[in-house]
């Protein structure tokens, strides 16, 4: 049996590469361990291989947790300018896409090389192709049992992450080992999701599929400006895949079609500068005719002329595609889903050093705890704080 490690990270994805290199940085030797092939394989496939690998604009208000408080400390302490100063030290090419999310030029590689190259330059061991089966605490530390043997650690970062994206590794050890230390777990479900249809409304819309419109989507609890993208499922983008981690089931979510017009005014204008203009015609002035074929179908608008269309239609008209209501049947599950909602109570773990208040020597970084940020960059970023507070503090 191999010689006993100061810390071994379960997990050699974002939070668990950072975490490792932070520890070793200062001394600590760290053993990393993932059932993957290769590691970051999360990073790798992110931001359709660029990786959004931070947020610019990053602060607390982009994140769901039961306790809003908790990342503020880490966010703080670990920023988006620290992850950037790293980035910059290494050399990698990024640039901003849209909203301060900022992707790398050439590809997700150049973080996993640079995650990588901190581990191995400051002595982190990263051992892929084994899986963690168990955890146990004794008087003489932590016992991991792993496809590869039994191994043996001081402390314990659990850093394997949340439950999309099965097909990429994701398996449920990380909530299983918190609630085998006494831990709650904040229920979880997928976040930053695409959102499937009712069948009347999947079949109206499926010729839609691949059109985008520019929308603010909005429910009681949130609302996003971004595009919406028709899918031939239901509809997804960017203003869907945020709105769903503030969405349950059963719930309708407000859509502005057109958020930059005012629809009223503005068919009241043609209607008396072009009155011989038909609704369906002006309908078509703000949307790609099929959308706009489909929405006069559905809501039955008349084909008339303008000057016979009333106020009440005309308000009608603007009040349906200002309000468009959307009622989600589900999303579309783990399969697709970018993260997981819920997750380790951050009440029973320090937001300072991210230890167990429960079980001392037990640590929970990334995704696995209960804090979910935005799409854009978000979740990285938090992998990064919650995992350099810990590297900090082992
Ligand atoms: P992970 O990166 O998931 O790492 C967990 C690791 O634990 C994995 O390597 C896994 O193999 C390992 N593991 C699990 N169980 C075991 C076990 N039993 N034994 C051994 N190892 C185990 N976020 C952004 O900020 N920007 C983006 O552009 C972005 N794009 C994304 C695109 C997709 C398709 C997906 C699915 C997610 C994306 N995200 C993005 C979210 C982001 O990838 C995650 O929030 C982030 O990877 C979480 O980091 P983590 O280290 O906590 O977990």
């Amino acid at each position: 049996q191999s010689a006993v490690h100061d810390v071994i990270v379960i997990g050699a994805g974002a939070a668990g590469l950072h975490c490792a290199a932070t520890a070793a940085k200062r001394g600590r030797r760290v053993l990393v361990l993932d059932h993957a092939k290769q590691a970051g394989k999360k990073v790798l496939i992110s931001g359709g291989g660029r990786c959004n690998f931070t947020n610019m604009y990053a602060s607390p208000e982009n994140y769901l947790s039961e306790n809003p408080h908790f990342c503020k400390s880490a966010l703080s302490r670990y920023t988006q300018w620290d992850f950037i100063g790293l980035v910059n030290d290494y050399g990698i090419a990024y640039h901003e896409k849209t909203l301060g999310q900022l992707f790398c030029d050439n590809s997700a590689k150049d973080i996993v090389n640079m995650l990588m190259q901190e581990c191995s330059k400051h002595g982190a061991h990263v051992q892929l192709r084994t899986e963690v089966l168990s955890v146990e605490h004794s008087a003489d530390g932590y016992f991991v049992k792993t496809s590869q043997g039994l191994l043996q650690a001081e402390k314990i970062v659990v850093a394997c992450g949340g439950l999309s994206m099965p097909k990429l590794g994701a398996t449920p050890l990380g909530y299983q080992l918190a609630e085998q230390f006494g831990h709650r777990i904040v229920p979880v479900r997928a976040g930053l999701v695409p959102f499937t249809l009712h069948e009347a409304d999947k079949q109206r819309y499926a010729e839609l599929s691949g059109l985008s419109v520019d929308v603010v989507a909005s429910n009681q609890r949130a609302s996003f400006k971004e595009a919406m993208l028709f899918t031939h499922r239901g509809v997804s983008g960017p203003s869907m895949l945020q709105i769903s981690s503030y969405w349950h089931p059963g719930e309708s979510i407000e859509v502005n079609l057109l958020p930059q017009d005012d629809v009223f005014a503005q068919l009241n204008e043609l209607r008396q500068s072009r009155p011989r203009m038909s609704l369906r015609t002006a309908v078509q002035e703000w949307f790609p005719k099929r959308l706009a074929l489909t929405l006069c179908e559905q809501y039955q608008w008349p084909d008339k002329n303008l000057a016979d269309c009333n106020n009440a239609l005309l308000q009608q008209v603007a009040d349906t595609l200002h309000q468009w209501p959307l009622k989600p049947n589900g999303t579309e599950g783990y399969r697709t889903a970018e993260v997981t909602l819920g997750g380790v109570d951050t009440n029973e773990v320090s937001s300072k050093t991210m230890e167990s208040r429960l079980q001392p020597g037990l640590y929970f970084i990334g995704e696995v705890l209960d804090v979910t940020g935005w799409l854009g960059g978000y979740n990285f970023q938090w992998a990064w704080s919650s995992g350099w507070v810990c590297g900090e503090s082992l």
